[in-house]
């Protein structure tokens, strides 16, 4: 039984190495503009989260314009700084929650940064993260992958279907195991590549209610192959208007909940 388990756990490493190469060529690793300075990286996450258009892009260019520094947005009065937000959607929870962090960040670093955390261990740092207000395991590991550099997998809701299809988790994972599940089978080296090409193969082709399998060049790995045509989807190549391609939140049976953020 044991041995077993092995033996499926190996060829899942094997499966997620071999999609996570043939992701590569078709996507090439795109930047999905996330930064490099881990601060910036975590507020740019903050204010993108609950909102469904990317003014979120334009409000955190608006605040690192205003202020060239975390310091000079602590020391601006609340209200300035939930004006500047204002069009990223919930500034009303979303800067106390910022603040909030800053003001840690100060009080614990004697300066508004997150540079303290590339002397910490990976779990050192992830705990850190965590213990900042309204910071999920996501957020922490998009910080630690994107802007530290650590070999870890954040799951989004295009990586968590991916994963799902493609058979390297199985149905019924607990939400609070998701992540250390996927990096059980994801080789450290291959995270950083599943990840970001995830995400272009959820938005480009492996679509939450109409996957277009016929089009995907991971469909010969895939045991998921046939959901495309099942569901009336591109499995024949078609392509669909932009807006019909699109799944309502909440009908796509791999979305990952909005808790996990
Ligand atoms: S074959 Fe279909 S379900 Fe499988 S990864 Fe490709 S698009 Fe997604």
């Amino acid at each position: 039984m044991a041995a077993q388990r092995t033996n499926g756990r190996l060829s899942r490493v094997r499966r997620s190495h071999r999609a996570a190469a043939i992701l590569h060529d078709a996507y090439g690793s795109p930047h999905h503009g996330n930064k490099e300075d881990p601060l910036d990286e975590l507020v740019f996450i903050l204010l993108s989260q609950m909102t469904t258009h990317h003014s979120f892009n334009r409000v955190f260019e608006r605040v690192k314009a205003f202020a060239t520094t975390w310091d000079e947005v602590l020391r601006m009065r609340a209200r300035t700084f939930k004006a500047l937000i204002k069009d990223a959607g919930l500034s009303g929870q979303k800067g106390p929650r910022i603040r909030a962090i800053l003001s840690r960040l100060q009080a614990d670093f004697g300066s508004v940064t997150l540079e303290p955390l590339k002397a910490m261990g990976d779990g050192a740092a992830e705990d850190y993260l965590l213990g900042l207000p309204g910071v999920g395991i996501k957020t922490a590991k998009c910080v630690l992958m994107y802007s530290l550099g650590r070999q870890v997998l954040p799951v989004d809701t295009h990586v968590w279907r991916l994963a799902r299809r493609l058979g390297l988790v199985e149905e019924g994972v607990p939400y609070s195991r998701v992540h250390g599940t996927l990096e059980m089978v994801v080789a450290p080296e291959d995270r950083y590549t599943f990840h970001v090409n995830a995400i272009a193969h959820g938005r480009a082709l492996c679509l939450p209610l109409r996957p277009r399998c016929g089009l995907c060049p991971l469909r010969r790995l895939c045991p998921s192959r046939d959901l495309g045509s099942a569901r009336g989807g591109g499995a024949k190549g078609r392509r669909r208007p932009r807006a019909r391609a699109r799944a309502p939140r909440g009908r796509d049976p791999h979305m990952l909940p909005a808790q996990l953020h």
